[in-house]
């Protein structure tokens, strides 16, 4: 087995950025200038490109994980929702998010609706802004309503700043985000044909790192580990091909994703991070509006999630295209629980994926799950019966 000594220190310093709760790289970013600013966005997706057009960072905020005992954010919530906005609350009573200027909340859910609220009454940042994002995919109704909403986000950041962004700086940032994409999305189309060279637990810390530093460096980090994947690294093992899905917003403990890997799976997709790959393809940049181009680019490019309202059922359509593409032998439902969007889609997708005799095993977590155990047998059962009997004639 080959080792990548360069691949290895990327994904250490992956690690640090990643689950720094205290933002240092952002922070240090910001010190350097005094017209920068630091917009935190809970999940999934934001279109952090308008941000940076106007001298900021777009950081993401993903909760407290496994990595904070959290006391004081139980107090504000009842028993039966999610964990992720305890963890949220914790860190801004800890001061954690002292040098962010503002915060957006997109509408995925009543949890977060509820948790700007907190914020307005807590107190954080200049500004908190709910982000209405579209019900209606028609380019002129919700198209033109969507980019009216990102013009008031930066009407806010130019109230701190001063800042006004050109069409040319909107264009520069969409093209920093759409290599981006595509270099995120090239990793995954490498990994499916060589899934051992870069394990999913490194690939999270990759693509987790992303959401906290400027997109130029992230960008570099992705040229850097796609180049490394070109080696023949690692070793192949007997696993199942798996799509991870519904681990949207809340994240797994990376203990989690560990358990599934070491239970003889190569997760070949996920949705963990959806956010970064929200867009699917490239927003137009050569355009005389940029900001309408943004806003088409949600309205006719999102990859569905389940926090997108559809009357149609093409989400099922959509997961059993994908683990087509990726080759995969089946799916794994991974939800937070008590999370509405994630368990409720959940039923849809199950008869999709029945419908096309995808095989699939279903678990709940929450960010501080600690004992796996369980999930191991699970998993370990699912992939054993995929290796065994997948093809065997029942008599
Ligand atoms: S985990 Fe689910 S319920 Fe909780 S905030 Fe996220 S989308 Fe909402």
């Amino acid at each position: 087995m080959q080792n990548s000594p360069r691949l290895e220190r990327i994904v250490e310093e992956c690690y640090k950025l990643a689950f720094d709760l205290d933002f240092s790289y952002a922070r240090r970013w910001k010190g350097e200038d005094s017209s920068r600013v630091l917009v935190g966005y809970m999940p999934v997706y934001f279109p952090r490109e308008i941000v940076h057009a106007a001298g900021g960072l777009a950081v993401g905020i993903l909760g407290a994980g496994d990595k904070k005992q959290v006391i004081k954010g139980d107090a504000y919530y009842q028993s039966y929702i999610c964990r992720l906005p305890r963890g949220v609350i914790e860190l801004l009573l800890d001061g954690n998010f002292e040098a962010f200027d503002g915060f957006i909340f997109p509408s995925i859910c009543d949890v977060i609706r509820n948790l700007s609220g907190m914020f307005k009454i807590l107190g954080g940042g200049k500004f908190i802004k709910y982000l209405d994002l579209p019900q209606n995919f028609v380019p002129e109704i919700g198209g033109r309503f969507y980019e009216k909403e990102l013009w008031s986000i930066l009407k806010l950041i130019q109230g701190i700043n001063g800042m006004e962004p050109s069409p040319e700086k909107l264009k520069e940032s969409i093209n920093l985000y759409n290599r981006n994409r595509r270099l995120i999305e090239d990793i995954y189309d490498l990994r499916q044909e060589f899934p051992w060279r870069l394990s999913e637990e490194h690939l999270y810390y990759v693509l987790r790192a992303g959401l906290v530093i400027p997109v130029e460096k992230h960008n570099r980090i992705l040229e850097e580990v796609y180049s490394c994947l070109q080696e023949d690294i690692g070793e192949m093992m007997d696993n199942i091909r798996v799509i991870v899905i519904g681990a949207f917003c809340e994240q797994p403990p990376v203990g989690l994703i560990k358990t599934i890997e070491m239970s003889g799976c190569y997760i070949v997709d996920d949705d963990f991070l959806a956010g970064l790959r929200w867009i699917d393809g490239d927003i137009e940049s050569n355009t005389e509006n940029p900001l309408q181009a943004i806003a088409d680019g949600y309205i006719s490019r999102s990859r569905l999630s389940s926090t997108v309202y559809s009357l149609k059922s093409w989400k099922g359509e959509r997961l059993v295209q994908l683990a087509r593409k990726r080759n995969a032998d089946g799916v794994i439902f991974c939800a937070p629980s008590f999370c509405d969007p994630s368990l409720l889609d959940q039923p849809m997708l199950q008869a999709a994926c029945d419908e096309a005799g995808l095989r699939y095993i279903s678990f709940q977590y929450s960010e501080n799950t600690g004992q796996f155990k369980v999930i191991k047998e699970q998993v370990g059962a699912f992939s054993d019966s995929i290796k065994l009997w997948e093809g065997v004639p029942i008599c």
